[in-house]
């Protein structure tokens, strides 16, 4: 919508708009906001920047240096389309006024350098991010509590509310989808198209190109197809998303959650990441004739990737919650190989890939990784595998989720850890590669904070299923 500082001026009063609405992201992925009157913005605040209280964000400053400066990207503008009065977003970078430059925890200003690096170190100008962000639908019931919410995914022994007596009196089970069966069944089975039209138009609104929105396997879960873009762009899309769609699914009463393994016994929802690498406009990752026609180097990447995985999932899969998704049976990958057209490989390379279509699908993240950094992480990984011409296991064309623990044990395949206690483990065992983009003080803070706000807190609970 705007491409200069100067064009964001003309564009807020084309909009007659009365606010400027700032956003960052925080370690965790969560955008935060403050918002200014159109009348206290002008051309000096994209230079001088938004002061805020670093002090009072997750893991970031200390309250004697709680000083900071938000750098509004002007180019990023939009129109938020849920607000009253006319409201312009505007994504920032966070600056640290103390070090004079752009902060270490920001994961936006990560983002841009693991961008810069992969152009210093000579493989090529672009890498494409293509997110694929799954999600549920649930209808906004309130929680009594914390054990019957966990008992109703446990009772079911199908998982979610299956038996008629599940549900509360009067309500029609008919017309629903059964456990994974999602996939494709038309309306009345599907009750979610005219609320996956509505996100689709405000996605498109927003500046977002959709190209393909449906029902996915599991009950009430849905996606929506959005093109790929380069890393930062396409992170940005993914906050956006994550916004539109949680915002429309909140004003037709319902809950959007993006949680990874909602329902027992159903499918979870992921972050599939398509990536590729080019160079002057020409795809690296693509070389006829060979297996997918996929070149060296775009098995090298994948061959970093996972390598790296372990590490890389405490940023691709960030939640205690991830890793009940990470199980055979359900088309989330727990296996470290590679294949074209697998669904149970960690790295799919989608069917009919041409010159310019090659990509590969990473299949392990999901959305609670915060998209700037689980781009960055397996970019990073992927570069590593560049760099040191590492060969990924496989490829493997079979079943994967048939395996036996001895024949992966035998085949000398690695596996996705199974906690994310195991990848943050793994990250401070295995972060060298990160260290270009991530301060050894950053990694140092996520993996602190993740293991204060999440797995201790979690691994202290009893559940109802131990009862
Ligand atoms: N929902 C599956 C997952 O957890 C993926 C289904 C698909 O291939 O789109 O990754
Ligand atoms: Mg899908
Ligand atoms: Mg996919």
């Amino acid at each position: 919508f705007v491409n200069s500082v100067e064009e964001f001026f003309s564009y807020c009063k084309e909009n007659e708009v009365k606010f400027v609405d700032f956003r960052f992201t925080d370690i965790k992925g969560t955008w935060h906001h403050v918002t200014y009157t159109m009348t206290a913005i002008s051309p000096d605040t994209f230079k001088s920047g938004i002061p805020f209280d670093g002090s009072s964000v997750d893991a970031w400053q200390p309250i004697n240096r709680s000083d900071m400066v938000l750098i509004p990207e002007a180019e990023t503008a939009f129109l938020d389309p849920f607000t009253a009065d006319s409201t312009v977003i505007v994504i920032c970078d966070v600056y640290d006024i103390y070090k004079g430059q752009m902060y270490e925890k920001c994961p936006r200003s990560i983002a841009k350098k693991a961008v810069s690096h992969l152009s210093e170190s000579g493989v090529g100008d672009t890498a494409f991010f293509g997110p694929e962000n799954e999600f549920f639908v649930f209808d906004d019931v309130k929680i009594k509590d914390d054990i019957n919410c966990a008992s109703y995914c446990v009772d079911s022994e199908e998982g979610g509310w299956n038996d008629a007596t599940d549900y509360p009196d009067g309500y029609n089970t008919g017309h629903r989808p059964r456990t994974k069966g999602g996939y494709f069944p038309c309306q009345p089975i599907d009750s979610m198209v005219d609320l996956r039209a509505e996100m689709v138009q405000v996605l498109e609104q927003v500046g977002l190109e959709v190209f393909v929105v449906h029902h996915e396997v599991a009950q009430a879960q849905g996606e929506i197809g959005v093109k790929f873009g380069t890393l930062v762009e396409a992170a940005d899309n993914v906050q956006k998303y994550k916004y539109v769609v949680r915002m429309v699914a909140h004003l037709n009463g319902k809950t959007a959650t993006f949680m990874p393994k909602p329902l027992y016994g159903d499918n979870g929802s992921g972050m599939h990441v398509h990536q590729s690498i080019w160079k002057d406009g020409k795809n690296l990752f693509y070389k006829e004739g060979e297996y997918a026609n996929l070149s060296d180097m775009a098995r090298y990447y994948i061959g970093g990737i996972l390598a790296h995985a372990r590490s890389v999932a405490a940023f691709t899969n960030a939640s205690t919650n991830s890793y009940k998704r990470l199980i055979p049976g359900f088309e989330a990958p727990s296996i470290l190989t590679y294949s074209s057209q697998n669904r149970s490989a960690s790295c799919r390379i989608p069917y009919g890939s041409g010159e310019k279509s090659t990509r590969i699908e990473m299949r392990f993240p999901d959305s609670t990784g915060n998209p700037y950094l689980a781009f960055s992480a397996m970019l990073m990984a992927g570069l590593d595998g560049i760099k040191n011409k590492t060969e990924p296991a496989g490829p493997m064309d079979e079943d994967l989720f048939e395996l036996s623990l001895d024949e992966i044990r035998e085949r000398g395949i690695n596996q996705m850890p199974h906690t994310l206690r195991g990848s943050l483990e793994a990250v401070i065992r295995d972060n060298e590669y990160l260290k270009p983009v991530m301060s050894k003080h950053f990694i140092d803070t996520y993996q602190h904070y993740k293991f204060e706000t999440q797995v201790w807190p979690y691994e202290a609970r009893p559940t109802p299923f131990e009862f």
